[in-house]
């Protein structure tokens, strides 16, 4: 969980009631090794800050993050590091994140040292990352600056750079959305190949589910900072139950599309906003059911009870947390 107080200025901010913002409520995700997991929403659904909070990059406002079953203390500057090490970020924009006046070496060097594993031959280290991602030959780019390379090749930069540390998960945020239509596929393979060839647990955070059901295994649907919908990939898109990613898919320009489908939208255009009215705003989120003014089918209950997961009987671990499935009402 986490809120972001809202700070306000004058007398209201000695007398009213304290406000925030209520952006990732009560979410729980496992990830694993060898699997990729689809974090999917809306803009403002509060899915990179489930990211930046599992990287431990914000303090949470409650719940825990565990490894290997123990509870990681992230205020203890020692155990988040080594814990920091094993879960590697990856961000939007490759450009951002690298430093515009250092080379690909030096990118690439200082990961390796920052976590020990600089080694004998930095050189063959080096090269053997750039060959992970599948930037060969290595000596054509280890000398070059951001500015010289293509968005894909920035990407795949930022991603050896992660590999540097030797982690356990990637948590790549819109890792392709920022590039070029026709490189996406290119760099969602490369994490697949990852995934397989290192047993890495992958994190995918998307507004776009038709790349979820072609990358992810698993798929995770947020709306207004909670969790709606969970299960297998194609399970979730192929037979959604519920009524947000219903309308988060039928208000995709093209359900079956893959990832170079999206060529029309502009970067950050989210398809689910066209759909029938807005997210709302998640410093005074609605009462019960956050989605049930925009839900076609909401009943009564829905304006105060806050629906749990409960299993939707199609499929193995498949769930929605919507009042429709409630097996005790059928
Ligand atoms: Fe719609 Fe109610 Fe289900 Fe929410 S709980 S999605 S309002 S039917
Ligand atoms: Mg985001």
């Amino acid at each position: 969980t986490k809120h972001f107080p809202v700070r306000r200025r004058g007398r209201a901010a000695l007398t009213g009631p304290r406000r925030a913002v209520q952006a990732v409520d009560d979410v729980t995700l496992t990830l694993q090794r060898g699997r990729v997991t689809a974090l999917v929403g809306e803009s403002g659904s509060g899915k990179s800050t489930v990211a930046r909070l599992l990287a431990g990059l914000y303090p949470r406002t409650g719940g825990d993050i565990k490894l290997h079953g123990e509870t990681v203390n992230i205020k203890h500057g020692k155990a988040f590091r080594a814990y920091a090490r094993r879960v590697q970020m990856i961000f939007q924009d490759p450009f951002a994140s690298l430093n515009p006046v250092h080379t690909v070496r030096y990118h690439l060097t200082r990961a390796l040292k920052i976590h020990g594993r600089a080694g004998d031959d930095l050189e063959k280290s080096l090269h053997d990352l750039l060959s992970r991602v599948q930037m060969t030959p290595p000596e054509r780019y280890i000398d070059k600056f951001p500015h010289e390379l293509s968005g894909g090749q920035r990407q795949r930069v930022a991603i050896a750079r992660a590999l540097g540390a030797d982690p356990e998960a990637l948590l790549a945020d819109e890792p392709v959305s920022m590039l070029d239509v026709s490189i996406r596929l290119g760099v969602l393979n490369l994490l697949r190949d990852l995934k397989e060839r290192l047993h890495l647990a992958i994190l995918y955070i998307t507004h776009d589910i038709a790349s979820a059901r072609y990358f992810a295994d698993e798929t995770m649907v947020m709306y207004a900072g909670r969790m709606v919908e969970g299960g297998d990939s194609e399970t979730i898109t192929q037979n959604p139950a519920h009524p947000y990613t219903r309308l988060l898919i039928d208000s995709a320009p093209d359900p079956d599309r893959l990832v170079g489908g999206a060529a029309e939208l502009d970067p950050g255009e989210v398809p689910a906003e066209r759909g029938a009215g807005e997210p709302p705003s998640l410093i005074d989120p609605p009462s019960g059911c956050r989605f049930h003014p925009r839900c076609p089918v909401a009943m009564e209950r829905c304006k105060t009870d806050l629906p749990p997961r409960f299993e939707v009987d199609d499929a193995p671990g498949h769930w929605a947390a919507c009042w429709l499935y409630d097996g005790a009402a059928r």
